[in-house]
């Protein structure tokens, strides 16, 4: 019998809506199956823990995950959740909320080096292709020994985007400074733990291949730019269906895959509503094509989040301190409520099967 699989699907800045993602309003609304809606609610989801999801393509589960354990000074980042996560306790509890987005990033690869999810695994696998390119403008990356660098001055002359030359603007993420984003992803500590457990690190070679994700899914960002200053062909755009199929696959060939998709927090800081809702839309044709791919006797899926945003694009400009939603699929409604901290996915996904 094949061993069981555990898909992770990591999104970025995609809370639960405070004001419930029932209103019209919501930047949900028109949610097919992850958000089901409940005349009866008025907001969030109710005194349930564990919501069924009747319209999912396999039977899941929707679970509110607190990632600021009550903390309220400060802000929530990325690193903070991922590395809970990664290592199964909670780096918000030795590291507290983040004071002016410093990143004790050494405390948190302390942390991997005690307990690192990849190594709980005989295969396990990182979906993402890391961005081909070291820019030393952007701080250390946890793959610069491994990757060609290029300063400021070099990729402002040399790259384009949509036919201009880009202008990088700092931490600033609106505008042409969405290689900050794609420079980012080789910064994230999954990136480091994939590493420190001998798991091969996935190239643009290997997406062209069909063996490979990029951070954007559809390579909506990555197929815009010219980079052939770096002998780097850009990456032909991608149906969503496509990249459901290759993500199915690589669960085919290993017994745990994680899955970063970096968009929406992209889109998060546009501040664009329509813009939110078509992400999310793609986040739900993503799902829903995984889902009819695989066996949820064989397979479990968990799709999380690390902080909030999408949902109050309207009015917050940083990451909200409110909860994000948890999908689990595959497992009954008793181990999936149990995912109410990012630390306990951890443990769901490392649990000996009966
Ligand atoms: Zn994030």
């Amino acid at each position: 019998m094949k061993p069981q699989t555990s898909i992770l699907i990591a999104l970025d800045s995609v809370g639960i809506d405070p004001l419930g993602h029932n209103r019209p309003e919501s930047v949900y609304s028109e949610s097919r199956f992850l958000f089901p809606r409940n005349p009866t609610q008025s907001s969030v989801l109710g005194p349930q823990p564990c919501l069924f999801l009747p319209d999912a393509p396999v039977p899941g589960f929707l679970i509110e995950t607190d990632v600021t354990n009550g903390h309220q000074s400060g802000a929530i980042e990325c690193a903070l959740t991922y590395t809970s996560i990664f290592c199964g306790s909670s780096a918000l509890a030795r590291h507290g909320l983040m004071q002016g987005l410093g990143l004790r990033e050494q405390l948190l690869v302390e942390m991997i080096a005690e307990r690192n999810l990849f190594r709980e695994f005989g295969r396990p696998c990182l979906a993402n292709a890391v961005f081909p390119l070291h820019c030393d403008c952007f701080g250390g990356s946890f793959v610069e020994d491994l990757l060609p660098a290029a300063s400021r001055q070099e990729i402002e002359t040399a790259v384009h985007w949509r036919g201009k030359p880009v202008k990088l603007t700092g931490r600033d993420k609106h505008g042409t400074a969405e290689l900050f984003t794609l420079a980012e992803i080789n910064r994230n500590i999954f990136i480091h733990a994939a590493r420190q457990a001998g798991v091969r690190l996935r190239t643009y070679e290997d997406v062209r291949s069909g063996a490979a994700l990029t951070s954007s899914l559809t390579h909506e960002l990555e197929a815009e730019f010219d980079f052939s200053a770096f002998d780097l062909a850009p990456l032909p755009l991608r149906e969503v269906e496509t990249a459901a199929g290759i993500l199915s696959q690589l669960a085919e060939e290993h017994d745990f895959v994680f899955y970063k998709y970096q968009i929406p927090d992209l889109v998060s800081h546009t501040g664009q509503i329509s813009a939110a809702r078509a992400v999310f839309q793609t986040i739900e044709a993503f799902v829903a094509a995984l889902l009819n791919r695989i066996d949820p006797a064989q397979t479990v899926v968990v799709i999380t989040s690390d902080h909030g945003h999408l949902e109050q694009i309207a009015y917050t400009h940083g990451h909200p301190k409110t909860k994000v939603p948890t999908w689990c699929f595959g497992l009954d409604s008793e181990r999936a409520k149990q995912v109410q901290t990012p630390e306990a996915i951890f443990h769901l996904l490392t649990a000996k099967q009966d």
